[in-house]
């Protein structure tokens, strides 16, 4: 499952083949991956034709591309969110359209790089592609992660994604109000740590390699942690994404692949996990998993005792 590091790095990738391009055609081959267009704000395919791809932006795990053009377009953007094992792949306008897990196609004609094609492929189907209507941020910062173009879109977000808080990794990202959310929540910490209402962009492995680094149980009570503790842990948690940024994300989905479709996420070294039974890097201490909402969570008894 694609988390925030994977999700830049399709964001990236994407970036420079589609900013100043325009949506020539929209081909959609399976209407499911369109599940959170609102048709009543008009026809996916009308609303994108012939807009003009101002960025790529991402907070968390979503990723859109402002729009503009007439009024219609403008104070738009196509947003998508990759699932489970959604892809946005860059292709030429040659290459075969023999996949079978292509649900979308947006045929782009850049001013430079000429045709291209990004195809939204998706196999289970838990991703999904929508134009959406850009709404202003509530702190007035920008909306999300970019290469730093401005625009008018720049304060602004998709409705769909309002409600979605920063990731850890935005610049405008605010760590007061981090530590003054934990602070109210009687829950284990690791539960608070994949709210996205709270912080966007931690998933299962990224979430168990924060706790294991700070040496935190996810069942300790985000309430029962000191300020300082918090600050810790999200340094954790800012370094093991950044980490895994710079390697170009984790790979634990034979289906993710990059942005050009070549094969996938990169091997990175965890210490948590998926490493059930093997020893603690730090005490060597065989790790333990244990259930938690239909996942598991990784963690070294010893370093993370629960208290
Ligand atoms: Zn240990």
């Amino acid at each position: 499952m694609p988390e925030l590091p994977e999700v830049e790095v399709v964001r990236s990738g994407l970036a420079p083949a589609v900013t100043g391009a325009v949506v020539a055609a929209v081909e959609v081959l399976d209407r499911r991956s369109l599940r959170r267009h609102d048709a009543a704000s008009g026809d996916f395919e009308t609303l994108l034709t012939g807009a003009r791809v101002e960025a790529a932006v991402r907070r968390g795990k979503f990723l859109w591309l402002p729009l503009s053009g007439d009024e219609r377009r403008g104070g738009r953007a196509v947003v998508g969110h990759l699932g489970m094992s959604g892809q946005m792949l860059l292709r030429t306008p040659d290459h075969p359209g023999d996949d079978r897990h292509a649900r979308v196609r947006l045929h782009l004609e850049h001013p430079e790089h000429g045709e291209l094609r990004v195809d939204f492929v998706d196999q289970r189907i838990f991703g999904s592609l929508a134009v959406d209507r850009l709404v202003p941020t509530t702190d007035g910062e920008t909306g999300g992660f970019s290469d730093g173009v401005t625009g008018e879109w720049a304060r602004q977000l998709p409705s769909q994604v309002a409600h979605i808080a920063r990731d850890p990794l935005d610049p405008a990202f605010s760590e007061r109000a981090f530590v003054a959310a934990l602070a109210k929540r009687d829950t284990g910490v690791k539960r608070v740590l994949l709210d996205q209402g709270v912080v966007s962009g931690i998933g299962n492995i990224y979430a168990d390699e924060s706790l294991w680094a700070v040496r935190l149980h996810g069942e300790h009570p985000a309430s029962s942690l000191s300020p300082r503790r918090v600050r810790e842990l999200l340094a954790a948690v800012r370094d093991v994404l950044g980490k895994a940024l710079a390697e170009g994300g984790t790979s634990f989905d034979a289906q993710y692949v990059n942005v050009n479709g070549a094969s996938g996420y990169f091997e990175h070294s965890l210490n948590a996990y998926g490493r059930a039974g093997k020893p603690c890097p730090r005490c060597g201490t065989p790790m333990v998993r244990e259930a938690f909402m239909n996942r598991g969570s990784h963690f070294c008894p010893r370093c993370q005792r629960r208290r």
